[in-house]
């Protein structure tokens, strides 16, 4: 079995890139990709702990791409990036100074709102170099200002709340070119998340299909048996290949662990195999 989804504290998960490697070798799995928000500076240090331990870990990022009408913004992982790519280093960097100024918006408005903190505890929360509204949350709950992250999120961080500030984002096509030009593949992660009925989730995936998306996570914590056949029939249809991950951020975080998501995940290996990238199997 296998996790093509994971977070470390490269971003806003809770265990450092070598942890997730390790963690991923004591739960079984032959292989994980380390899919951090924004910026794949955990990678180098997780592929050498699994060549260690003895997993595979796939290089992988995940980026947030602006939303068109219908539908907000989503995410995409990319799987098999090569870190070194200069275009997409370039097109990260943009984006992490995006979050940058985002952040310091957040302290204004959390101050305004007399449920102050500082970029500085912030920061060190989060300790890697992306600081993610999940790290403003525990700075809340460490204030006592709020009792949970939840409710961190429902008073004050979620989209349309009052600390919620847009940042600077990636289009489709840019996100999909970047990750294919660094010669990974372009997956669309946690569907579900759209909230797209599957009647409207059709056309969506395929004008990504047409940028040249390679990939549909069919298999998700939050995907049920039905919607996950459901997927995978899309992705037949579009000819996109299947992927899946457990979008694991950590213990601590969510009941979500390594390759089993709430624990009925099972990913299988020839999902892996299907989306290496390879000379001769670039059939898409
Ligand atoms: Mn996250
Ligand atoms: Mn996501
Ligand atoms: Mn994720």
């Amino acid at each position: 079995m296998i996790d093509l989804h994971t977070h470390s504290t490269a971003s806003d998960g809770t265990l450092a890139p070598a942890a997730v490697a390790r963690a991923a070798k004591d739960a079984g799995l032959t292989a994980v990709a380390l899919t951090d928000h924004d910026t794949t500076a955990g990678v180098a240090e997780a592929v050498a702990e699994g060549a260690q331990a003895g997993i595979e870990v796939v290089p992988g990022v995940e980026v947030s791409v602006e939303g068109e009408p219908g539908v907000g913004s989503f995410h995409l992982v990319g799987l098999f990036v090569d870190v070194a790519e200069p275009a997409l280093a370039a097109a990260l960097a943009r984006v992490r100074d995006g979050r940058r100024d985002r952040n310091l918006r957040i302290v204004e408005r959390l101050g305004r709102l007399g449920v102050p903190v500082s970029i500085e505890e912030v920061a060190a929360l989060a300790g890697g170099e992306v600081v993610a509204r999940p790290h403003f949350a525990r700075a809340l709950v460490r204030r006592g200002h709020v009792g949970s992250m939840k409710e961190a999120f429902d008073r004050f961080l979620a989209r349309g709340g009052p600390a919620y500030v847009d940042r600077y984002r990636l289009s489709a096509a840019e996100a999909v070119g970047l990750l294919r030009g660094a010669g990974g593949r372009a997956v669309l992660c946690h569907p579900i998340l759209l909230g797209l009925p599957l009647a409207d989730l059709e056309p969506f995936v395929r004008r990504l299909a047409d940028l040249g998306l390679d990939a549909i996570e069919v298999w998700y914590p939050d995907h049920d048996r039905a919607y996950e056949a459901a997927l995978l029939d899309l992705a037949r249809r579009l000819s996109l290949r299947p992927s899946g991950g457990s979008d694991f951020h950590g213990p601590g975080v969510s009941e979500v662990r390594l390759g089993r998501g709430r624990g009925s995940l099972a990913i299988p290996d020839e999902v892996l195999a299907a989306l290496r990238p390879g000379p001769a199997t670039s059939g898409k």
